[in-house]
């Protein structure tokens, strides 16, 4: 089924105890994109400047993502550098420019209205509500946030909770939202806040989801080493979104299902700078590690 994603499109330079690469392909939606491919038609809106590569929108089309809902604007494309301590699940933002995301009003095409899945990634929440409102009443929508909104756009971020299915945030955003540093009692703030479902991910502790009657949780894929942890986040909520979406199955036990294909999504970004990994990836791989994913949470009852 129809899964439709808006998100920033960036170029990123990124700093990992593995190394620094400048200029990598970047943004929630291009990981999220990517990602969520493998799992079922995407639908992307975002924006690029004019320095944007010109064969990636041709390689997410050869992928199945319609890139319709892409403008390409005059300017620059929005630039993020990051760096990451040792400890992976901490890191700095050294510097952000928004670029033609700075005054963007996506408009999104008329076929893609009737989306019935929709991720909202991380981008200015004012972005996120507008797409939301262009949508002709999606089944499940879910939605991502970061740190930058949070304290910087927080009437519009809270106003934009009150409409949405899902929330997929980490536990610093999770704490940063509700000032609870314990996830479960951040949880159920959130959800009294109108997500019925919340899904907080903890990094190398994997990922713990709570809805009005239930608690589930998965282990983050023990590797060996992480390369480069950025998109992960946007990796697992592509798993997530993109089974749910192709399944069209949101019971407990799909949304479980979703979760650890979210999981394993995000494990496999984490092997390489950028989305690269992504791009060497098969269905085959991906089903592989889900049964591994199986055998790691099995216990007797
Ligand atoms: P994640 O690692 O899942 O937080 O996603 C990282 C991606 O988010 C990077 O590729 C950045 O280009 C992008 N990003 C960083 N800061 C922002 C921001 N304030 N708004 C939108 N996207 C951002």
């Amino acid at each position: 089924m129809s899964l439709l994603v808006v998100g920033s499109v960036a170029l990123d330079t990124l700093e990992t105890p593995a190394g620094k690469v400048e200029d990598a392909l970047g943004g929630a939606a291009t990981y999220f994109a990517y990602a969520a491919s493998f799992f079922t038609p995407v639908r992307m809106v975002g924006a690029v400047g004019d320095d944007f590569p010109s064969g990636v929108l041709a390689d997410l089309e050869g992928r199945g993502v319609d890139i319709a809902g892409v403008d390409k604007l005059p300017g620059t494309t929005l630039r993020w550098s990051g760096r990451y301590h040792k400890e992976l699940n901490v890191r700095d933002t050294l510097h952000l420019d928004l670029g033609v995301f700075g005054d963007y009003q996506p408009e999104i095409p008329a076929s893609y209205r009737d989306s019935e899945y929709a991720f909202l990634a991380n981008i200015d929440p004012a972005l996120q509500a507008r797409v939301l409102g262009q949508l002709n009443g999606p089944k499940l929508v879910g939605c991502d946030t970061m740190n930058h909104w949070i304290e910087g756009s927080r009437p519009v971020l809270d106003e934009l909770l009150g409409r949405v299915d899902m929330l997929i945030v980490n536990d610093e955003e999770a704490e940063l939202l509700t000032g609870d540093r314990n996830v479960v009692k951040a949880a159920a703030k959130i959800l009294a806040s109108g997500p019925k479902s919340v899904l907080i991910k903890r990094g190398e502790y994997g990922v713990i989801e709570f809805s009005a009657n239930t608690i589930f949780a998965v282990p983050a894929y023990p590797l060996e080493e992480v390369i480069d942890p950025t998109g992960a986040g946007d990796c697992f909520a592509a798993g997530v979104m993109g089974e749910l979406a192709r399944s069209g199955d949101t019971s407990p036990a799909g949304l479980r299902r979703a979760i650890v294909y979210g999981s394993v999504m995000g494990s496999f970004v984490v092997e390489d700078f950028g989305p690269k990994r992504l791009q060497s990836l098969t269905r085959e791989m991906i089903d592989e590690r889900y049964r591994q994913f199986v055998s790691l949470t099995d216990v007797p009852a």
